[in-house]
């Protein structure tokens, strides 16, 4: 297992610091966050040191996605209250992550949790300049899906 000097994540899936593990498989693991924005809400980690979309191996992304649908039927199956499932993974200190180790946020909803993502959505853009943005990241795909 590669290991992030200094990561919590790492200490934590090399049994060095405590957490409480829903599930683990070769590739990636499941536990409780030590700080739930809801009961039941839990983080989905790669067992090896990546820190984020960049450097993640697709294939492990693919995995991490997996146990998080997982994750979330089992939550829905569970004791805990679950009327929905909020995925969020925070990719860079721009999009509020704080611990530096590839994490899926699990975060089961309910009528009335206090959960709030505010946002002031930018103006509304043209059709030119849906085209334009369209047309950069196309450019920027690195395999150039084709179809478009
Ligand atoms: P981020 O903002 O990086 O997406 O979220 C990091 C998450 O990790 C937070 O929800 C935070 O509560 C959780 N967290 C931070 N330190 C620990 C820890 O030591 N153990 C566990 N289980 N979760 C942690
Ligand atoms: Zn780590």
């Amino acid at each position: 297992m590669d290991t992030g000097a200094g990561c919590i994540f790492c200490e934590i899936l090399a049994g060095r610091a405590p957490a409480s593990f829903v599930a683990k498989t070769p590739t990636v693991s499941a536990f409780m966050d030590i700080n739930p924005v809801t009961p039941g809400h839990l983080l989905v980690v790669s067992n090896d040191h990546f820190v984020g979309l960049t450097d993640t191996p697709p294939e492990v992304m693919a995995e991490i996605d997996e146990l998080g649908q997982r994750c979330a039927a089992a939550l829905r199956a569970s004791e805990i209250r679950t009327e929905g499932i909020n995925l969020f993974l925070a990719d860079g200190r721009a999009a509020l992550q704080e611990v530096f180790h590839v994490h899926l946020h699990v975060l089961p909803r309910y009528a009335g949790d206090g959960f709030r993502i505010s946002a002031d959505r930018a103006s509304v853009p043209s059709r030119d300049d849906l085209d334009h943005s369209a047309a950069a990241l196309r450019e920027a795909l690195p395999d150039r899906l084709s179809g478009y």
